[in-house]
């Protein structure tokens, strides 16, 4: 009789946006003339930018003809787009990555995931709390958590590190020490980020304890403050102690079309064992990339005109989160991000507690956010909106939450 890996049996609860996505679901059942607005899942919803779309077309067409078919791709990716991520995202910011540090995929959810793989199960991982779900999640199938205590809702085998407006939002360093340490910055949900400075120590730190910063840059595309780092690389020693990852996702609407990547340095070294060459390994092994058409479009965000056009949906985002920002404000919130990143983080009044506040906004004004407790305990009676709905809903759902 086969047995089914007992890790997964450990896994809390549903996944925190299907429950909620029955939730509404439920709701709009009951209330069919009610427009629900939702502002919950991050999610994108503007369509792909033209220059996009172009390079797509012309892309289908070279793998109809006998010259231009492309088979399987190289294991890291296309030379074309680690050689543009290594020049846009890195040399621009005088940051030397070269591309066989550049690991192409279909999107980071699954490197953040995955890379844990090479990692013994005994390391012990420090998150944030509250935290995107998947860095906990993957850590639990791989048995890397320990036993999850109810009462605290934690898990006994697991660091945290508590982020809330005491410490704006940046996590002290740990009184534990970790093995690895997962940081998200600008952050999801909190919509917070960290200054150079601040990051610094964190690199400082994870060298002098020898550990390892998994360091997810999915929104760095929404940063329009100075001081705040775009890469974690930017700080002095972080190519022995950081992975980085970075999506094309929540920057230029690739969720449905899947493009990623993942940095590991050279210089990242556990004794003598080269993690670079270990993820090589594995990436050659259970991976054969991103498809040729995607990463063509890839490259074209960063070309001139790609560049431009992703900037005006960025701007759109952003304008949405100002919208946010700015009504709750005069509605008496205490609200939080939404200035480096398109995410709202909100104290709910009257001392509810996430759900409720989640109910009360679905009733009452027919908005659907995020409840803060899904992203951890710190998160409870906080709350999560997105700047990702249309300019038109985003100011509707702000005008009926001021309503209330
Ligand atoms: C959306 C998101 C991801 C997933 O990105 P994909 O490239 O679409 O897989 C990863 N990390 C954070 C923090 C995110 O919000």
């Amino acid at each position: 009789m086969y047995k089914v890996n007992s890790n997964y049996l450990k896994l809390q609860g549903n996944y925190l946006f299907s429950t909620i996505g029955k939730k509404v679901a439920n709701f709009k059942e009951n209330n069919p003339d009610k427009k629900v607005i939702l502002l919950g899942i991050g999610d994108v919803t503007q369509p792909l930018a033209p220059a996009i779309i172009d390079t797509l077309h012309n892309a289908v067409d070279e793998m109809g003809h006998i010259d231009t078919f492309k088979g399987y791709a190289p294991d890291l990716g296309y030379e074309f787009l680690r050689n543009a991520i290594a020049i846009g995202d890195y040399r621009s910011r005088g940051v030397d990555i070269s591309i066989d540090e550049v690991f192409v995929s279909d999107g980071i959810n699954c490197d953040v995931g995955n890379i844990q793989e090479i990692f013994s199960v005994d390391n012990k991982i420090a998150i944030c709390d509250p935290v995107y779900p998947v860095y906990i999640d993957t850590n639990v199938m791989a048995g890397r958590t320990g036993t999850y205590d109810k009462t605290m809702q934690r898990w006994n085998g697991v660091v945290y590190m508590p982020c809330t407006p005491d410490n704006n939002f940046v996590p002290e360093l740990p009184k534990e020490t970790p093995d690895i340490i997962y940081l998200c910055f600008p952050n999801n949900p909190t919509g917070t980020t960290i200054t150079k400075d601040q990051l610094q120590v964190w690199v400082d730190y994870a060298n002098k304890i020898k550990a390892v910063i998994i360091y997810d840059a999915a929104y760095e595309a929404y940063i329009s403050e100075d001081n705040v780092p775009h890469t974690i690389y930017e700080c002095e020693g972080a190519k022995s102690c950081a992975i980085e990852l970075k999506s094309f996702s929540k920057s230029a609407g690739f969720t449905g079309l899947r493009l990623g990547y993942m940095v590991v340095p050279k210089d990242l070294k556990c004794f003598n064992v080269s993690l670079n060459a270990l993820w090589a390994r594995r990436h050659g092994t259970k991976y054969n990339g991103a498809p040729y058409i995607v990463q063509r479009a890839g490259e074209t965000i960063y070309s001139k005109v790609g560049r431009d056009q992703i900037k005006k949906q960025i701007d759109y985002y952003k304008n949405n989160a100002k919208i946010i920002l700015k009504g709750l404000r005069e509605a008496g919130y205490s609200v939080y991000g939404g200035v480096n990143a398109p995410y709202i983080w909100l104290k709910t009044p009257n001392n509810m507690n996430s759900w409720e506040f989640f109910y009360y906004l679905l009733e009452k004004a027919n908005v659907v956010g995020t409840p803060g407790s899904g992203f951890g305990p710190m998160g409870e009676g906080y709350f999560r909106l997105t700047a990702f709905g249309t300019y038109e809903n985003t100011v509707d759902a702000i005008e009926r939450i001021k309503k209330l």
